[in-house]
């Protein structure tokens, strides 16, 4: 197997986590550092001075090298444009769950290949911004026939697939609704995903057809993860942590009972900046989770309504600058944890036997990502042992 060693790099986030512990960093910096890649994987890490022979040798030129992000959330199978929306929203008119329903609409009369061509589109977009994971699910569909193609079409991009029928109630009576979304959607929908999610806030489903939703997922072998207190306080967290859900998502509006909750079940709240960015809400308090013992990731929740941005370097920026984080703990939350959130050990961290997804950055350390707001620093995005 070619062997390529990544030489000179002026800072390596390696997020090794027993760095922590032995007094390095959260984020298991090595400065001067190289990285040997055999084949689609790392097969050795530490200082350049002591690097192996390689088959390649490629200079980094003392930039910084990072895991690719690991995007834990993203609405990306969907058709139309909602523009007109965020222009009306920023001229003072209500975020409200119901603006789903118009994007339903677009994608129900979209082609199969125009669906595939616009989740390509975003894709390489993530890519060019250092994305090398990204979860997809559905939701714009709400149809038996449109999840299961909108899943079938994310499917060809990730594993990471979620089903969620249970985005919005798209017409019609929404207890009959939960029974297609349990019964004949699920049936169509299961063999396209690994995942379900319910929306769970008032004008979409509560907390207890949000259970029955995820228990049904659970007996047809999918694994659940939920939105919930996005736009006020609910019961939907605690649901979550009740269920030992690996991630519950958004967590904005949150009681001391909430974040006690996930503290014990160990579940990552997920939070997605990029949303109150562009609904223009109060940010999630990330200092508050983590200085209570919570684990916390970031992700895009790159979505046509809420938050259309693909941009995690953008919302690694807006999480040390409104919600508390260090840069270090920002881009952590973004690799090692998203990873975590996805309960996948492969990625998000660059150690012997994690994929060879990585960033370059046109920065010597990771915190120009939240220093240079804006500004295009991922100069390339490997994946799987490939330069993009
Ligand atoms: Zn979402």
């Amino acid at each position: 197997m070619t062997t390529t060693l990544i030489t000179n790099i002026g800072e390596l986030v390696t997020n090794d986590p027993e760095a922590a512990e032995d007094g390095r960093g959260l984020l298991g910096v090595v400065e001067q550092a190289a990285l040997l890649l055999e084949g689609a994987h790392v097969a050795w890490v530490g200082r350049a001075a002591d690097a192996p022979a390689a088959d390649q040798l490629v200079d980094a030129g003392g930039r910084a090298v990072l895991p690719g992000f690991v995007d834990s959330h993203s609405h990306l199978v969907f058709a139309g444009d909602r523009a007109a929306e965020f222009a009306a929203r920023m001229a003072g008119t209500p975020y409200a769950a119901g603006g789903i329903r118009t994007t339903v609409a677009a994608t129900r009369a979209a082609t199969d290949e125009q669906l595939t061509s616009h989740v390509a589109r975003l894709v390489e977009e993530m890519r060019r911004q250092g994305t090398t994971t990204v979860e997809i699910k559905s939701g714009y569909g709400l149809s038996v026939h449109d999840e299961a193609r909108s899943l079938a079409v994310a499917r060809q991009f990730t594993d990471e697939t979620t089903f969620l029928g249970a985005h919005v109630v798209p017409e019609g009576d929404p207890g009959e609704y939960v029974d297609l979304v349990t019964g004949p959607m699920l049936d169509a929908a299961k063999e396209h995903a690994r995942w379900i999610d319910v929306f769970c806030e008032r004008g979409a489903f509560d907390a207890d057809q949000a259970r029955t939703i995820l228990r049904a997922g659970a007996a047809a072998g999918l694994r659940g993860r939920l939105h919930a207190n996005q736009l006020t306080y609910g019961e939907g967290v605690r649901l979550a942590a009740e269920l030992g859900l690996v991630a519950v998502d958004h967590c904005t509006y949150l009681s001391d009972e909430d974040v006690a909750a996930l503290r014990d079940s160990g579940t990552i709240a997920t939070l997605l900046p990029g949303v109150e960015f562009s609904t223009r809400q109060p940010y999630p308090d990330a200092r508050r989770l983590l200085d209570a013992g919570v684990r916390v990731a970031l992700a895009s929740d790159c979505n046509p309504g809420s938050c259309f941005t693909s941009s995690i370097p953008l919302c690694i920026a807006l999480a040390v600058r409104e919600m508390g984080m260090t840069p270090a703990e920002a881009v952590h939350a973004a690799t090692y944890r998203g990873a975590e959130a996805l309960d996948r050990d492969d990625v998000g961290a660059l150690l012997p036997g994690r994929r060879a997804d990585l960033v370059v950055l046109d920065a010597p350390t990771h915190v120009h990502l939240a220093y240079r707001p804006g500004v295009p620093l991922v100069r390339q995005t490997w994946a799987a042992g490939r330069p993009l």
